[in-house]
């Protein structure tokens, strides 16, 4: 569904981020993009959702092809339309909207009627129950929890085939993200959704993806199923640390 081929990319201070990164996410694959702090996971993901350019950066060789079509140059909107929505680090909620606006902001793209809106924010709240007890509570006086909840349930509202997320476990409390993980694994086995997610928790996406790819400054060093990489304990002390 996603291939990742040879990609590399500076930033503008001419720093190379990725010095060849491949890496390929199959369809209803839930796939995982581990690595220690500044490996090139946010630059790869970033490559992948053509934000590059807005950080003073670019993509300078390889090849990057989702579904068939080659995304190298293609807006993050016509991505997104193409069905790859990306959830970015952070929790990027807008903080002055509540909580079911920011949800409707993901189905602005789609010319979807009233019924199809309502039956998506629908899905969102079976997917995350917490969230329609604040639906109308303001996004940025919920805890981060709930935001990043919301910024995925909004990416879910523009239907994707594909859902790229940036360290989704990022300052959160376990049992959340446990449980983020678990609604993660469950549109993956269900739904078929295709995942791709980066994370510096390598324990939790170990535990969920089926497979996953080690960077290692800027180059894929590993990959295989997360099965044999638990296995791997001088792998895990090596490249993942105490996380
Ligand atoms: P983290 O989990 O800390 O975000 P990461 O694996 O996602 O780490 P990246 O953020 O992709 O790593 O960083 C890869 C390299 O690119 C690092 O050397 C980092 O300093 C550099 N880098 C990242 N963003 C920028 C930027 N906007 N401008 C210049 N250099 C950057």
């Amino acid at each position: 569904m996603l291939q990742i081929d040879a990609v590399e990319a500076v930033y503008q201070n001419a720093i190379a981020a990725l010095h060849g990164v491949s890496l390929n996410v199959r369809a209803g694959e839930f796939h995982a993009l581990l690595g220690a702090n500044g490996a090139g996971k946010s630059t790869t993901l970033k490559a992948v959702s053509n934000l590059l350019p807005a950080q003073r950066g670019k993509v300078t060789a390889g090849s990057i092809v989702f579904d068939g079509h080659n995304v190298g140059r293609t807006s993050p909107a016509a991505l997104v339309r193409l069905g790859l929505v990306t959830v970015l680090e952070g929790r990027h909620c807008f903080r002055s909207l509540t909580v079911e606006e920011n949800l409707l902001t993901g189905g602005l793209g789609r010319s979807s009627s009233r019924t199809e809106l309502a039956k998506d924010l629908e899905r969102v709240y079976a997917i995350f129950p917490h969230l329609r007890d604040k639906r109308r509570a303001l996004a940025g006086l919920t805890s981060g929890g709930e935001q990043q909840m919301t910024a995925i349930g909004r990416a879910l509202m523009s239907r994707p085939r594909l859902l790229v997320l940036d360290e989704p476990s990022m300052g959160l409390a376990p049992l959340i993200v446990q449980d983020i993980f678990r609604q993660l694994k469950r549109l993956n086995r269900e739904e078929g959704l295709s995942i791709l997610v980066a994370e510096q928790n390598s324990t939790v996406a170990l535990q969920y993806a089926d497979r996953a790819t080690v960077l290692d400054t800027g180059v894929a060093v590993l990959a295989g199923t997360t099965a044999e990489l638990r296995q791997r304990s001088d792998i895990q002390s090596f490249y993942f640390g105490e996380s």
